[in-house]
């Protein structure tokens, strides 16, 4: 199982000389193994590379997950260049109650107003599906397992798993307990950490949302975005392997970005990294 960083930045895309190394596009991850469709993890401005990628490929299926909506996570889709393709059949996995919930979620931003093509003019056979807590789902190879995050309007992070591999994205979310609780605290798991360490059991990868500092997420805890201590005591606590660092902030340099990399490298207890847009990571073996 391979999975590419195609967007690691959050909230808006900054291309530019200061994120020229890690990358400026917004998140969008794909996971492969031989043989399979594709999976893409959010659509940010960085699924526009993937898009043009898999058109060369002649992928003729493709399998696209929804964290939630907000745009840093679906901007890249109207410049997805499968939607485009005739010869290709795309389904489509957005949180919500309903499948007519989920493609009318969809069809606001592809509605001839925010963009000239709309969602049920693609050329491309676009099958919408709903995802929800509780239930998990087979995509192609991978099975799929949602979790409930913690942030603004909902987000869903996910579990993929395909034999004896797993990766579990958890993009975009706070921390899943109050500062005097939980993991925060060094204290037994709150009951929404319970079920998100549940999903992290035993990880090859973990890919979360780190965008602050613990001081900015002091200042900003209502923003619903986490930092890289408590992302490390998470993974520590469910046993993972790997934690890449993600959905980095706009304001994030390739120099501070380098120097959050190399503080983590020293540690002892947990495989470290800052995601890189271009960057991958083999789970073979
Ligand atoms: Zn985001
Ligand atoms: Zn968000």
């Amino acid at each position: 199982m391979k999975v590419s960083f195609f967007g690691v930045r959050g909230s808006i895309a900054v291309p530019g000389d200061d994120t020229r190394r890690y990358g400026g596009n917004t998140s969008c991850v794909q996971v492969q193994v031989e043989g399979a469709p594709p999976l893409v993890v959010d659509c940010g401005s960085g699924a526009r590379t993937l898009g043009r990628e898999l058109v060369l490929g002649q992928h003729h299926h493709v399998d696209m997950l929804f964290t939630h909506l907000h745009l840093d996570h679906v901007s890249g889709l109207p410049f997805f260049g499968p939607i485009y393709s005739p010869n290709c059949r795309l389904s489509i996995s957005v949180p919500a109650i309903t499948k007519d919930e989920a493609e009318a979620k969809l069809g606001r931003y592809l509605n001839g107003v925010y963009h000239p093509v709309r969602l049920r003019d693609l050329a491309a056979t676009v099958h919408v599906e709903h995802v929800r807590i509780g239930r998990d789902f087979d995509r192609g190879a991978f099975h799929i397992e949602p979790v409930r995050l913690n942030h603004p309007g909902g987000c869903f992070g996910y579990r993929v798993e395909h034999g004896d591999r797993s990766v579990v994205y958890l993009a975009d979310t706070a921390p899943l307990s109050r500062l005097d609780e939980g993991l925060s605290a060094g204290s037994p798991p709150t009951a929404l950490e319970t079920t998100v360490l549940h999903a992290l059991r035993e990880a090859d990868l973990v890919v979360m949302d780190t965008m602050f500092s613990f001081d900015e997420y002091v200042e900003k805890m209502t923003w619903g975005h986490g930092y890289p201590e408590y992302a490390v005591r998470l993974c520590e606590a469910a046993g993972a392997r790997r934690l890449a660092l993600y959905h980095h902030s706009p304001d994030a340099t390739d120099q501070a970005l380098d120097e959050l990399g190399e503080r983590w490298a020293q540690y002892q207890g947990l495989d470290v990294f800052v995601a890189r847009e271009g960057g991958s990571v083999d789970l073979e073996g």
